[in-house]
């Protein structure tokens, strides 16, 4: 099976991604590509596969992405379909911490093998103090991805299901239900 998870930035989607992993042997984190730095402790393979432009484009021309964006300006992601090989080669569940339409995209192309989860934040001030807390992104790329934030709410109807994380608690026993209930 394939769970998909997309949220407006800062809306706590890894918190809960993280807790899945934590509390499930049978699911995997698929490690997209990207062209941005790595920020504070990441490391190449962990979190992301971190390459260059030139190399990025050379994979998408060779057709090696699944799906692929710039979801900021000039910077690429993508899920490389030999990561999902990988993930299901082992027997394991896929698991995507992607952006909106990365997982708008993955849920078309894998239907009802697929469960598309969006996160939403409780509200775009909630937003903006937990963006501004973390404390990795100036004040202008934090404007660019509440700007962002608006605009991707407007697709939230599309995911199979929503969860609001107001409460992480909450939250959390609102995935694991709906975890219990697609997969068992
Ligand atoms: P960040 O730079 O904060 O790690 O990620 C920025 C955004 O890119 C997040 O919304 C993240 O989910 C998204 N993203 C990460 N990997 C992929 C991917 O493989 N494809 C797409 N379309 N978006 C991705």
């Amino acid at each position: 099976m394939i769970l998909i998870f997309s949220a407006p930035s800062g809306s706590g989607k890894s918190t809960l991604v993280q807790h899945l992993l934590e509390t499930r042997n049978d699911m995997e984190l698929s490690i997209s590509a990207t062209t941005r730095a790595p920020r504070g402790k990441e490391q190449d393979g962990v979190e992301y596969y971190f390459i260059s432009r030139e190399r990025f484009e050379q994979l998408i021309s060779q057709e090696a992405f699944v799906e692929w964006e710039q979801v900021y300006q000039g910077t690429y992601y993508g899920t490389l379909r030999s990561e999902i090989d990988r993930i299901e080669g082992a027997g394991h569940h896929v698991v995507f911490d992607i952006d909106v339409k990365g997982g708008i995209n993955i849920k078309r192309l894998f239907g009802d093998r697929a469960r598309a989860i969006f996160i939403a934040p409780p509200s775009v001030e909630v937003l903006r103090e937990r963006l501004t807390r973390r404390g990795t992104d100036s004040p202008e790329k934090i404007e660019e991805r509440l700007a962002k934030a608006s605009i991707e709410m407007a697709d939230a109807p599309l995911f199979d299901t929503i969860i609001v994380n107001d409460d992480l608690t909450a939250a959390k026993a609102a995935l694991d239900k709906e975890i219990q209930s697609f997969i068992g």
